[in-house]
C-alpha cells in the first residue's frame, strides 16, 4: 500500500476545534436531557392514566409481567424474522404474542399509545423492554429512537445525543414545546442531531473554523428555543458553557473530555470492525491511535480534575507530536521495505556476471541438458557442449555462457530463472540459488519445494553434501581454466 495513506497531516487548530465541537455537543446534551426526560415521563404517566380511565381500571394499575415479544404480533415487519418457519424474535412459548392480551390490561394498550404517538407510526420495539414501560420512562423513550443500538441504555445518561434528539423529533407531543416545525426535514432538532453525528464520526477528528462556528450556532439555537428551553436553567447553563468554550475562557472538567474521547473511541472501533475499504481502515487506525494517545496525555491532569484551554492546547500538541512520530516511523519502515523490494527486483533485471553465472551453474544438477530448449538453445548446441567439455560442471557453465552470449541485453537473471521454473525435471538447488538471489524463489516449481533428498538420513545427507562440495570446488578450478 502507498505509504502516503498513513500520513494525513493533523493540525492542532482543527483538532482543538474538534474537541471544542465535541464538548459543545456534550454540554448541549446535558442542556436538553432533563427536558426530554420530563416530557417522556409525562407521556408515560398520561398513557397509564388514559388506559386506566378508558378501561375502568383502578388508578395506578401497572404491569411488569409482559415482555416486548408478548405485545408484538408475529410476524411484524422489521422485527420478526420468520424465515424457515421459526421466528427469531418470538423464540419460545414465554416469548410468544399473547393473543388474549396483557393479564393486567395495560401493556397491549400501552403499545397502541406509543404507536399512535410516534410521528411515523413506527416505534422501535426491538430497542425496548415492555416489562419496564410502567416503571422506567426511559424504556418508553427508547421506542422513539433509531431501531438499533439502544437496547442496553436504561437512562438518559447512557444514551447518545442522536438518540435523545430522535425522541424529540419522533414523539409528536414535543411539538407543543418546540418553536420550529418538527415535521419539516431541516428543523433545528434535526440540524443539531446531524452536528452530533458529524463530530462523532469525523474521519480525522478535525473541524474547520467555519464549521465550528456553524455547529455552535446550531447548538445554541436548539438550547435557546423560545417555546420552552430558553426559560430553563439547565439549558441556559449549557448556553453559557458554549459561549465560554467558544471564547476559550472555560475551565474544562477532565471527566468531560474523557467521556467525549471514550464515546468517539467506541464509535471508531465499531466502524473499524465493519470497514472494508483499506484506505479508510488506515485512517480509522490512525484515529484510534490519536484518541488513545490523547487520553494518555489527558490522564496526567486527572488529579487536578480540570484544565484550561491552554492546558488543553499543550496536551493536544504533545499527542499530535507523538502520533506524528509514530506515523513517520511507520512510513520510514514501509519505504525501506519497498526500496529493498525494488532493489531486488532491479537486480534480477540485470545480466548475470561471470561470478553469478558460476553460482547459478553450481545450483544445477541432473538432467541439466533439458534446459536447452527453454533457453532457446538447439540440441546441436547442447551436443557440441557435451563433446567439447569433459565434466557436467563445465558443460552446465558453458550452456549458460552461450545462452548469455546469444541473448545479449535480454539475457537477464529474471529470464534465466523463469526458464528454470518451466522445467521441473531438472534438478535445481533452489535453496542455494535463494541464498544468492533471494527473489528467485518465486520461480521455483511447486513440486521441488520440498526436501530434494527425501529418504536420506542425516548421515547420508551430510555425506552427499560433502561430495557436492568437492565437485563444486573441482568445477570451480576447471571453470577458471576455461575462462
Ligand atoms: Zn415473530
Ligand atoms: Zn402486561
Amino acid at each position: 500500500m502507498d505509504a502516503k495513506l498513513y500520513s494525513h497531516k493533523l493540525s492542532k487548530s482543527t483538532f482543538k476545534n474538534w474537541i471544542k465541537a465535541g464538548l459543545g455537543v456534550l454540554y448541549t446534551k446535558e442542556g436538553i436531557e432533563p427536558f426530554v426526560y420530563d416530557e417522556i415521563e409525562q407521556f408515560q404517566q398520561k398513557c397509564l392514566s388514559d388506559i386506566c380511565n378508558n378501561n375502568g381500571l383502578p388508578a395506578g394499575t401497572t404491569c411488569s409481567s409482559c415482555c416486548t415479544e408478548n405485545v408484538v404480533i408475529c410476524p411484524t415487519d422489521r422485527i420478526c424474522n420468520v424465515e424457515r418457519g421459526k421466528c427469531s424474535f418470538h423464540r419460545n412459548t414465554a416469548t410468544c404474542y399473547l393473543q388474549c392480551g396483557c393479564p393486567n390490561m395495560i401493556c397491549h394498550y400501552f403499545k397502541c399509545e406509543i404507536h399512535n404517538a410516534h410521528r411515523f407510526y413506527s416505534p422501535s420495539l426491538k430497542n425496548t423492554d415492555a416489562a419496564h414501560w410502567c416503571s422506567n420512562p426511559w424504556e418508553v423513550a427508547k421506542c422513539f429512537m433509531p431501531p438499533d443500538g439502544y437496547k442496553d441504555a436504561t437512562r438518559s445518561e447512557e444514551t447518545d445525543f442522536y438518540g435523545i434528539n430522535s425522541v424529540i423529533i419522533n414523539l409528536k407531543a414535543f411539538q407543543l414545546k418546540v418553536q420550529d416545525d418538527l415535521s419539516k426535514i431541516n428543523n433545528i432538532v434535526e440540524k443539531a442531531r446531524q452536528v452530533g453525528k458529524a463530530v462523532l464520526h469525523s474521519s480525522y477528528l478535525e473541524v474547520e473554523d467555519g464549521d465550528l462556528q456553524q455547529y455552535f450556532s446550531t447548538l445554541r439555537s436548539l438550547l435557546s428555543d423560545p417555546k420552552y428551553l430558553a426559560g430553563q436553567t439547565y439549558s441556559r447553563n449549557a448556553v453559557k458553557k458554549l459561549s465560554e468554550l467558544e471564547g476559550e475562557t472555560l475551565v474544562i472538567a477532565i471527566q468531560d473530555i474523557k467521556k467525549l474521547l471514550d464515546d468517539v473511541f467506541n464509535a471508531a472501533e465499531g466502524e473499524l470492525r465493519t470497514e472494508k475499504n483499506e484506505n479508510k481502515k488506515e485512517a480509522g487506525k490512525q484515529k484510534l491511535e490519536l484518541i488513545r494517545i490523547t487520553m494518555k496525555s489527558i490522564n496526567d491532569f486527572e488529579k487536578q480534575e480540570k484544565m484550561s484551554i491552554s492546558d488543553l492546547e499543550k496536551t493536544l500538541q504533545s499527542a499530535l507530536d507523538e502520533v506524528e512520530k509514530q506515523t513517520k516511523e511507520t512510513i520510514r519502515k514501509k519505504e525501506s521495505t519497498n526500496k529493498e523490494h525494488q532493489n531486488k527486483a532491479k537486480d534480477l533485471d540485470t545480466i548475470p556476471s561471470d561470478v553469478e553465472l558460476d553460482k547459478i551453474a553450481q545450483a544445477i544438477g541432473r538432467n541439466w541438458e533439458l534446459l536447452g530448449p527453454h533457453l532457446g538453445l538447439a540440441t546441436t548446441v547442447i551436443d557440441r557442449i557435451k563433446m567439447d567439455y569433459p565434466t557436467s560442471s563445465t558443460r552446465i557453465y558453458r550452456m549458460l555462457f552461450i545462452w548469455r552470449q546469444d541473448k545479449g541485453q535480454k539475457g537477464t537473471k529474471q529470464k534465466l530463472f523463469t526458464a528454470f521454473g518451466k522445467q521441473p525435471s531438472v534438478n535445481i538447488d533452489w535453496n542455494s540459488l535463494g541464498q544468492s538471489f533471494p527473489d528467485d524463489l518465486k520461480h521455483k516449481p511447486r513440486d521441488t519445494r520440498t526436501d530434494k533428498n527425501p529418504g536420506l538420513n542425516a548421515e547420508e545427507q551430510a555425506y552427499k553434501r560433502r561430495k557436492e562440495l568437492t565437485v563444486i570446488s573441482q568445477s570451480l578450478s576447471r571453470t577458471m581454466m576455461c575462462l
